[in-house]
């Protein structure tokens, strides 16, 4: 068996932020070969990929038989050798970074506190401080969804951007990835898993449902802006539009304090947009894709 399909399911459990959306048809795939048997079943339908949406505003109550549902999450091998890390799409970064630490690999401690999938993270180039899943990545494989193609690329200079992959430009599905190995020291690795943990549960709302920043970093005339700057200069703090809040602790993230509905969050978006356009010319461009 290679894929599992459900209809007129809950997706709460499927975005981070808890909306209550529901879809007539979802497919999870259990292997690669699941990947393919999915694309050639829903030829015609439009198609929503998940990791662990934690990147992603639902905009729909329901979404109906037109729409498919892949569910990447039990794509999710994850296998070492001295020269490499083969992981599948589904495998979450939390994982990734505590199995490296096991195996006294360097460099993957700034994945453990991002909730997403490997899958995911190299579709957003997920990151933080200096680092970004692309600094690691020797090939990705993707499966295309026109002709059902399996596809191994090996990223070129201006392949990965801030929070961009030319993966987003692509019709296909991300299905695994060989990332680079150096080793470490266990002590070290867990020291700095820890430090990184602190540091955001301090400074990121955890208390709420969420998913992460829901705006880019913005430039103007080549200087790179804070949101939470913009937003505290706006009065967007602590703003709230039925159970959708910009969360008082970190402006940068909208937060579900109260059954926030996707009509909630997207009234939040435009006023914020407005008020920063206003105030300071700034166009701001959305880190969360809107499905
Ligand atoms: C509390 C919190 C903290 C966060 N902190 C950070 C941070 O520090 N740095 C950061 O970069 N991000 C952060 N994020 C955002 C998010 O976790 C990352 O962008 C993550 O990489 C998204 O992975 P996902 O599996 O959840 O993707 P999803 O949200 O499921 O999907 C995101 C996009 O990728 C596509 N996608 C997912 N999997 C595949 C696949 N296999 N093939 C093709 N397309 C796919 C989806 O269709 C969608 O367009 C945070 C989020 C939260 C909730």
């Amino acid at each position: 068996m290679n894929i599992l399909i459900q209809n007129n399911i809950s997706l709460k459990r499927f975005n981070t932020l808890r909306l209550d959306s529901t879809c007539d048809y979802a497919i999870t795939p259990l292997n690669i070969e699941g990947v393919i048997e999915a694309i050639k079943l829903t030829q015609g339908k439009r198609r929503v990929v998940l990791g662990n949406g934690s990147n992603v505003l639902l905009t729909k109550e329901h979404y109906d038989d037109n729409t498919a549902f892949i569910l990447m999450h039990r794509l999710d091998e994850l296998d070492i050798s001295d020269t490499e890390i083969i992981v599948e799409a589904g495998r979450t970064l939390h994982d990734l970074a505590w199995f490296t630490m096991d195996h006294e690999v360097d460099g993957y401690a700034f994945c453990e506190d991002i909730p997403g999938t490997v899958g995911g993270a190299l579709l957003m180039n997920a990151g933080q401080w200096e680092f970004t899943i692309s600094q690691y990545v020797n090939w990705v494989e993707v499966v295309h969804c026109d002709d059902a193609r399996l596809e191994r690329i090996v990223p070129n200079e201006g392949f990965f951007g801030y929070r961009h992959s030319t993966l987003q430009n692509m019709n296909a599905i991300i299905v695994r990835a060989s990332l680079s190995v150096s080793h470490g020291q266990y002590n070290d690795i867990f020291e700095k898993i820890m430090y990184y943990k602190r540091e955001r549960y301090m400074k990121q709302p955890r208390n709420y449902p969420n998913a992460g920043s829901v705006f880019k970093r913005p430039y103007k005339n080549g200087e790179s802006l804070y949101v939470w700057k913009l937003f505290d200069a706006t009065n967007l703090r602590g703003h709230r539009v039925g159970g959708a809040q910009i969360s008082e602790k970190h402006p940068g993230f909208i937060v579900n304090v109260d059954h926030a509905t996707s009509t909630d969050c997207v009234t939040l978006i435009e006023e914020a947009k407005h008020r920063v356009k206003e105030a300071f010319d700034v166009d701001l461009e959305l880190e969360w894709r809107i499905i």
